[in-house]
């Protein structure tokens, strides 16, 4: 690799964009730069399923239209890394799961048209935990993804794949999908940024379904500048997504540029949740988190010293600018753990019956045997324990007789968490939580002990529930491990760009504190 290309990869997306723009690059320099660099480090990260073949010839077409003068959108030529979660009619599109392995659908996902659409160049898919249930790219049925800021570690999950990518400098920008976590968690563990949009901000179609009524796409990159340009090209109502929010957005990019206007925190309300990172120990307050022995309840606990010391120091530069610390209690978010492992697995058992060896995919024959024993079969093959697990308990939730004391009862969690962020929002602009309650952990560590692999979405999941929108961004790192901890923001619904201009605002604090970006202290690899 030469070091010219080396620096390309450094470069966060709008600074290749503008680039780009001004001509001192082409878009088959950038693209080949990030091919390079797959090249030399993937095979230690494995970021990527499956590469883009004609992503040089985009690139060439994309070049070829600058040269001819035509007006191209802010991020045209910049390459992005796809999660495989999202359908492109190019690629393969396997969710991480053996009974997709090599389907290539017959369309792109609405996010991928429209990146298209703007001039971005895919560069690949990345790898995932299977049908995006995990957290730490473990579960993929194509082997797990490695923390480029150490390979013994995970890299988070479900999209540890786009997250690794983005901070191994493979790909400047990607794409995510968080249902409880999956971008927020991955870009928290590498020292990227993520965002979950508001439910019904960004489009679904051609995203394959987890948990519908969770469900998001979202940027991860390593600015949040870059998730804000980024969320402007995938964002917006589209009709064939019956849940998108049909109103205009506001530019997140402008949202982003104004969070460097000196004083803009000032006033700033930001509401510290007492039960997830809040207080000065992370100990129990406001007398709701007794008798909770262990579980995903004893919601304070369970969280790293030095995440919680990154985070509130983070407020402290916060406060120290003029925001206002409000310490707000948020009691049904000790029960959101639990409420999403009924809702989750409900809604995944109904989205998962279509993998039936007829319409997608795998299919294991079975001599003489009915089309029930081949859909069982196939589906046996076909899924990992994860998902087998998921499935089982959702299928267990939804019968007739359990209804209304899991999945009933789990919906009305939900509600008094929605009713909690109301009240949240009531007194403060925004939340402030540590984006997860501890940084990466050791391949393997958690593989056995799925209660365990769930209690990393602690901070992440009330957020989805409630289908408010969060931005995770990297708060330093902890000082026990060297690793990134992060800090996240949560916004009522639909102002998203509200937490666009908070991050920004803090990444410029931390810039300057650390006399540049985080992922600059990274480790260098191969
Ligand atoms: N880790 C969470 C889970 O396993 C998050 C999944 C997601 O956001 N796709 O369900």
């Amino acid at each position: 690799m030469s070091a010219a290309s080396s620096d390309l990869t450094r470069l966060a997306a709008h600074e290749l964009a503008e680039k780009l723009r001004a001509g001192e690059i082409s878009s088959v320099e950038a693209t080949r730069a990030h091919l390079d660099r797959i090249a030399a480090v993937d095979g230690d990260v494995h970021a990527f399923l499956h590469l883009n073949t004609s992503a040089l010839e985009t690139a060439a077409e994309i070049d070829a239209r600058r040269a001819a003068g035509e007006e191209l959108a802010p991020l045209a030529g910049v390459p992005v890394a796809i999660k495989d979660v999202l359908c492109t009619r190019d690629m393969p599109s396997t969710a991480g799961s053996r009974i997709l392995e090599g389907w290539i659908p017959p369309y792109d996902a609405t996010v991928v048209a429209r990146m298209r659409e703007a001039g971005l160049v895919p560069l690949g898919k990345t790898n995932m935990d299977e049908f995006a249930m995990g957290s730490s790219t473990e579960h993929s049925a194509f082997g797990p993804t490695r923390n480029p800021w150490d390979r013994e570690r995970i890299p988070g999950g479900s999209g540890g794949g786009s997250a690794a990518a983005v901070a191994a400098f493979e790909a400047p920008l990607a794409l995510g999908s968080d249902t409880g976590g999956s971008i927020r968690q991955p870009a928290a563990v590498t020292g990227s940024v993520g965002m979950k949009p508001t439910y019904g901000g960004v489009s679904r179609y051609g995203a394959i379904a987890l948990a519908s009524s969770l469900d998001q796409v979202g940027p991860v990159t390593r600015t949040v500048l870059d998730a804000a340009l980024l969320h402007d090209v995938i964002g917006g109502h589209d009709p064939r997504d019956s849940t998108s929010i049909p109103d205009a957005w506001p530019s997140f990019a402008d949202a982003a540029r104004t969070g460097l206007r000196e004083g803009v925190v000032k006033g700033l309300r930001i509401g510290v949740v007492s039960e997830l990172g809040g207080g000065t120990t992370g100990g129990t307050t406001g007398g709701t988190t007794g008798g909770t022995a262990g579980g995903a309840a004893g919601a304070s606990q369970g969280f790293q010293p030095g995440v919680l010391q990154r985070f509130h120091e983070a407020l402290g530069l916060l406060e120290k600018q003029g925001a206002e610390l409000v310490e707000v209690s948020a009691p049904s978010f000790e029960y959101a753990i639990s409420a999403y492992y009924l809702i989750l697995p409900a809604e995944a058992s109904s989205n998962l019956a279509k993998f039936d060896s007829v319409r997608f995919g795998l299919r294991t024959e079975v001599p003489g045997g009915t089309i029930e024993d081949v859909m069982a079969a196939t589906r046996e093959a076909g899924f990992g324990d994860e998902v087998k697990r998921r499935i089982i308990l959702g299928t267990y939730a939804l019968s007739a007789g359990y209804y209304d004391a899991y999945y009933g009862s789990a919906q009305k969690v939900r509600t008094l968490i929605q009713r909690d962020f109301d009240a949240a929002f009531g007194a403060c602009d925004v939340l402030a939580t540590p984006s997860a309650p501890t940084t990466a952990f050791k391949l393997g560590e958690k593989l056995d002990d799925p209660l365990a692999m769930y209690l990393n979405d602690l901070t992440t999941i009330p957020a989805n529930l409630a289908g408010v929108p969060g931005i995770a961004l990297p708060s330093g790192l902890a000082p026990e491990d060297g690793l990134p901890a992060g800090i996240q923001f949560m916004a009522p619904a639909r102002q998203d760009a509200r937490l666009y201009t908070v991050a920004a605002a803090l990444e410029a604090l931390f810039v300057d504190a650390w006399g540049g970006p985080l992922l600059a202290q990274a480790p260098a690899l191969a």
